[in-house]
């Protein structure tokens, strides 16, 4: 297992959890061993009984990555998961407030050299145990939600820091979760700002991916391109190795990971299309797996905007009535019936491929100049009248 370095110039790390019982040895195993394959950097696991924590040595041994115990209510669990040899501990403020027992799990896991999260969470940031001061923090929230979250977030860190400063504990990740990406973004703001600790960032209980996606990405997107953040979690009511797939992709959008799979470009569609490319953009989205060089093909629904939109592109297909047009770099290699094309598609991009393993050809890192085709016939034989000017 590699070692996973967090902060300062170190790549921002993608990390999930797993959705298992982790006393389910075989299963939490397979499950990281999944995400592993995805992409995932760390996986944090549920350790809410000591069937968990007694099950960590042996998921320990099996796992291809360094594994955090989320550790809520029993301090315990945090000590059973240090002892069992865990590379992180993430504590939450809002249910292990106790003195003694946070500095029992400090003194811990600095005797292994182990770092801990400081997670606060909307969920569970509220008082609970004191009714006044919870009656007060009610009402506060009440009046200005958005304001007095942050405020309640950054409170409750420095409260709790307090006692990893009087340990002289200073090997700390924080993280400040809502479930409104708004609150994520400023909390995050305010916190890189007064605290000098890496930084994990999330949106907490996003939903589905369908929803949940857009109130994610929204938020860690806001974030990483301002600087902030140093690992990311994207949480979902579903299949946690799309988590993993969206947060690899958000980095890779950003520049921020390099892609080492092909990229896929399409055309939106419009009333100029004559295939069905939705259809065909989801098949060569499947066939291209295979390929594990980040070579970047386009999808063309015509040759009106098409050649300006796929001038970034290795691989372009421009589609018409019955027939597609395929460019390699900016030259015309061949053109191909409907029938065709997604094979020919295929077998361009994993020859192209090849040709960069082999050093005999680069990836577009800037543009190719891609000469329009001529104009494909429209379904009734005649040929569009769009004419294609330079680009503005
Ligand atoms: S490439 Fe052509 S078909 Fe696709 S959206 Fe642009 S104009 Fe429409």
């Amino acid at each position: 297992m590699g070692a996973v370095a967090i902060g300062g110039d170190n790549p921002v790390a993608i990390q999930s959890m797993t959705s298992t019982y982790t006393y389910d040895i075989d299963a939490t195993v397979a499950e990281i061993r999944k995400l592993a394959e995805g992409g995932c950097d760390i996986v944090r696991v549920a350790t809410p009984n000591k069937i968990d924590t007694e099950a960590l040595p042996a998921i320990l041994e099996q796992s291809p990555l360094p594994i955090v115990a989320d550790v809520h209510f029993h301090f315990e669990r945090a000590l059973e998961a240090v002892e069992a040899g865990v590379h992180k501990i993430r504590l939450n403020p809002g249910n292990i407030s106790d003195r003694k027992q946070v500095d029992r799990v400090i003194a811990a896991c600095r005797e292994r050299k182990i770092p801990i999260r400081i997670g606060v969470n909307e969920g569970s940031i509220v008082e609970r145990k004191d009714a006044s001061q919870r009656a007060e923090e009610m009402h506060a929230i009440a009046g200005d939600r958005h304001a007095h979250m942050i405020r309640l977030m950054v409170e409750k860190l420095e409260d709790y820091l307090r006692i990893f400063d009087d340990n002289d504990f200073a090997d700390v990740v924080i993280s400040a979760k809502s479930i409104d990406p708004r609150i994520c973004i400023d909390a995050y703001r305010a916190i890189s700002e007064r605290f000098d600790y890496p930084l994990h960032l999330g949106v907490t209980h996003a939903g589905p991916p369908e929803t949940g996606r857009i109130r994610s990405v929204s938020a860690l997107a806001a974030l990483l391109a301002d600087g902030i953040g140093d690992t990311i979690r994207i949480s979902y009511a579903a299949d946690t190795i799309l988590e993993v797939e969206d947060a690899k992709e958000l980095l890779c959008v950003l520049g921020m990971r390099n892609r080492q799979e092909p990229e896929l470009i399409a055309c939106p569609t419009c009333g100029r299309i004559e295939i069905d490319l939705i259809k065909l953009v989801s098949q060569v989205r499947q066939k291209l797996a295979d390929i594990k060089t980040p070579v970047k093909v386009a999808v063309m629904g015509c040759v009106v905007n098409g050649p300006g939109e796929a001038e970034g592109a290795d691989v372009a297909v421009f589609a018409g009535k019955g027939r597609g047009i395929i460019y390699v770099q900016g030259k015309q290699t061949r053109t191909v019936s409907e029938d065709e094309m997604l094979d020919a598609l295929y077998e361009e991009s994993k020859a192209f491929a090849e040709k960069v393993e082999r050093g005999e050809a680069r990836l577009t890192s800037g543009g190719v100049s891609i000469v329009p085709p001529d104009p494909l016939p429209r379904s009734d034989g005649s040929i569009p009248l769009n004419v294609i000017g330079p680009r503005s």
